[in-house]
């Protein structure tokens, strides 16, 4: 076939022989890799809830039957992985939803003061529990041309992180930035940037944190709720924005995002 690409291992095995490897590298080859990841990721993802499921119902069936305090406690451990299932569902969705939309530029005019705003009123009830407080410092308008409903969802999915995983206590700061002109040029875009005190992560993690599935701790991360899509949606509802993320962090320093935005 033309144009494929193979990376060739060589290596030496017992009894003196060489092993020659060839991996098909070429672009088919790889997206079909990475489908058969996803599936993989995908079902291993749905089947642990389902398990749990499985064997709390046998449990009810039987050991359980006729004690009503455990009967509760794994109803309410049901309800949980229920949960879970569907959040996995529905953030899978918007995952193929914006990824078959990438490739059609929003149009509508955003202002994304209000949208901040709203979304911090929306989240106060878990900022409140966890005792995180959230300021924001914002222009008095900042305008993009952008899908509001995906905005949005980059917003909380941030918020939601930095409420996960900075712990009780800490702060969180959304910024705004608007363009300066200075010298009649106009620097970059809008700047959206959530800034967290939490205790942040090793950078080493940070150029795969936008990947499907990719969590530095996934055991705290299926403890909050999370589902490993997070960052991969607003990854690609800032492609589709025509925008640029930018992920910093150092450990005991919490962690940054930034989002430059077109306008
Ligand atoms: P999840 O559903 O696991 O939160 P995300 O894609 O949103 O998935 O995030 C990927 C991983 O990045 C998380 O599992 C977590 O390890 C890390 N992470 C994201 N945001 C933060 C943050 N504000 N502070 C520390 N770690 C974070």
């Amino acid at each position: 076939q033309q144009d494929t690409t193979f990376k060739v291992a060589v290596r030496a095995v017992a009894g003196g022989s060489v092993l020659v490897s060839f991996e098909d590298e070429t672009p088919l080859a790889q997206s079909n890799a990475m489908r058969r990841d996803f599936v993989a990721n995908v079902s291993h993802e749905l089947k642990t809830p389902l398990t749990a499921l499985t064997s709390f119902i046998e449990t009810l069936k039987g050991p359980a039957r006729s004690d009503p305090a455990a009967q509760a406690r794994f109803l309410q451990v049901m309800g949980e992985e229920a949960e879970r299932m569907n959040r996995l569902i529905s953030d899978l969705l918007s995952l193929s939803r914006v990824e078959a939309e990438e490739r059609v530029r929003p149009t509508a005019i955003v202002d994304l003061v209000p949208l901040v705003r709203s979304v911090v009123l929306g989240l106060s009830r878990l900022t409140e529990a966890a005792e995180i407080g959230v300021r924001i410092e914002a222009p008095q308008t900042a305008e993009v041309r952008g899908d509001a409903d995906q905005l949005r969802q980059v917003l909380v999915n941030l918020l939601e992180n930095a409420i996960k995983y900075s712990g009780a206590g800490a702060d969180v700061t959304i910024t705004i930035g608007v363009p300066r002109y200075e010298a009649g040029l106009r620097s970059d875009g809008v700047a959206l940037i959530v800034r967290d005190s939490g205790p942040g992560i090793d950078p080493q993690h940070l150029p795969r944190l936008t990947e499907r599935f990719y969590r530095v701790d996934a055991h705290r991360s299926r403890e909050q709720g999370g589902t490993g899509l997070g960052l991969a949606i607003v990854k690609h509802i800032v492609n589709r924005h025509r925008g640029r993320i930018r992920i910093a962090s150092e450990p005991g320093e919490g962690l940054e995002v930034k989002i430059l935005l077109p306008c």
